[in-house]
């Protein structure tokens, strides 16, 4: 097989939440594929940028507040003004807030719905209209979870999220695949990050985790970089609508 089907050259990638954990994983491993990198994020992305520009490739930081979807249009302005397209993007910024349903906030249910999943689908609304303008085909991959699947403890909001990740990613692509616009998702396991940073805080959680992991180990950003890239390479042109878990078996359990 030419591997260069699975080659992200001259493409223009925006990630957000590129600033640490797995939105980083993403942005340099695209980087690493060949892809000028825009990172959307509300946090300093240095350390972000200097990994991708080791790779020769081009990064744009844009500084957004995704907890309302008001930033939308500036992000799309600011990524063309520098690139001049877009043709990949990745929706990777999400909140995790625990608390037992019993007791959850009106305001903390708001906050992760709106970062998880309002934003998720008007952000990809306006990549999908701006692939439409160039007439291009075009790559989004959403980031789901484990909670797309299964209940959780104590997450309600956010198992609530990543199940709409789940069957948005399957809406978008069914209306879109005729436009050559794949949506797909990624599902990543238990993997080292902020976003899990509590429970593997807790001694008892975070044994039980690991002894149901069937890789016998978290998973690091790094490792969701390689369905990452697939999915967003011409390697994977007919593939629409589907989540693939990055979860070191954790599902087949
Ligand atoms: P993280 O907390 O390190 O990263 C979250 C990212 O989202 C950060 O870059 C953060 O700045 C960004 N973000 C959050 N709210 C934002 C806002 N209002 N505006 C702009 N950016 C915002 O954790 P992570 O694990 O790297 O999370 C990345 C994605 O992966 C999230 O969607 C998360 O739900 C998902 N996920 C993580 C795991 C895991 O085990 N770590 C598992 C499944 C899914």
């Amino acid at each position: 097989m030419n591997l260069d089907r699975f080659s992200l050259k001259g493409k223009v990638a925006v990630v957000t939440g590129a600033n640490t954990g797995l939105g980083q994983g993403v942005a340099i491993a695209m980087a690493e594929a060949g892809a000028d990198i825009v990172g959307v994020g509300r946090s300093d992305m240095s350390e972000t940028e200097a990994a991708v520009k080791a790779q020769g490739v081009r990064f744009l930081p844009v500084l957004a507040d995704l907890l309302s979807i008001e930033p939308i249009d500036r992000i799309l302005k600011e990524a063309l003004d520098a690139f001049g397209k877009i043709d990949i993007l990745v929706n990777n910024a999400g909140i995790i807030r625990r608390e037992d349903a019993i007791d959850y906030s009106v305001e903390d249910w708001d906050d992760i719905l709106n970062t998880n999943l309002r934003t998720l689908f008007f952000l990809s609304q306006a990549a999908a209209k701006q692939f439409r303008k160039q007439n291009t085909p075009g790559k989004i991959i959403n980031i789901a979870s484990m909670l797309s699947y299964q209940g959780g403890i104590r997450v309600p909001a956010y198992t609530a999220s990543k199940s709409g990740v789940l069957g948005l990613t399957r809406a978008l692509a069914n209306e879109w695949a005729k436009f050559g616009i794949n949506v797909n998702g990624i599902a990543p396991g238990y993997m080292v990050t902020n976003n899990t940073k509590a429970l593997r805080d807790d001694p008892q959680r975070s044994a039980a985790i690991l002894d149901r992991i069937p890789a016998g180990k978290w998973g690091e950003p790094a490792d969701i970089g390689g369905a990452a890239v697939f999915l967003a390479s011409a390697a994977a042109d007919y593939v629409h609508g589907f989540t693939l878990a990055v979860d070191g078996g954790w599902l087949a359990r």
